[in-house]
């Protein structure tokens, strides 16, 4: 063969040899992480969607604004979130949503009359900013 061919030869076996061998490096990174950045990516991924299903607690709350007779006997206090008054539940006299035996399930508020209350027997806290963040999102 003539030197030039040759010459091209060599530049292309040494070309394959290059990219064997970075072919090679970058297999070996790949086996020294087992968790590849992918993987990681794709569990992150599915961990903040499954959070982002879950709703602010405002929101989650208003579920605890009826049917609650017995959390709300069971509070040691009540608010409303429309009126924003904090008080004692025993105050609490008309309930409506009566059951099969005639008994109220939702309470009125004592103070406005809407049903809108809250009680602590719920797990979330019944102070004014907490009530008036549910008021700016419910009415
Ligand atoms: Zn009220």
């Amino acid at each position: 063969m003539s030197e030039e061919e040759y010459l091209r030869m060599k530049g292309i076996l040494d070309n394959i040899a290059r990219q064997q061998k970075i072919l090679a490096e970058n297999q070996a990174k790949a086996l020294a992480r087992p968790h590849s950045s992918e993987k990681t990516i794709a569990t992150q991924l599915r961990r903040i969607q499954s959070r982002m299903r879950m709703k602010p607690d405002h929101i989650a709350a208003h579920k605890h604004s009826s049917g609650h007779r017995d959390e709300i006997k069971n509070s040691g206090v009540c608010g409303c979130f429309y009126c924003l008054e904090i008080y004692n539940p025993i105050e609490i006299l008309d309930w409506v949503d009566e059951d099969e035996r005639g008994v109220g399930q939702c309470a009125l508020c004592a103070r406005c009359g809407i049903d809108a209350v809250i009680g602590s027997a719920s797990g979330y806290p019944i102070t004014k900013e907490f009530l008036q963040k549910m008021r700016e999102y419910w009415f």
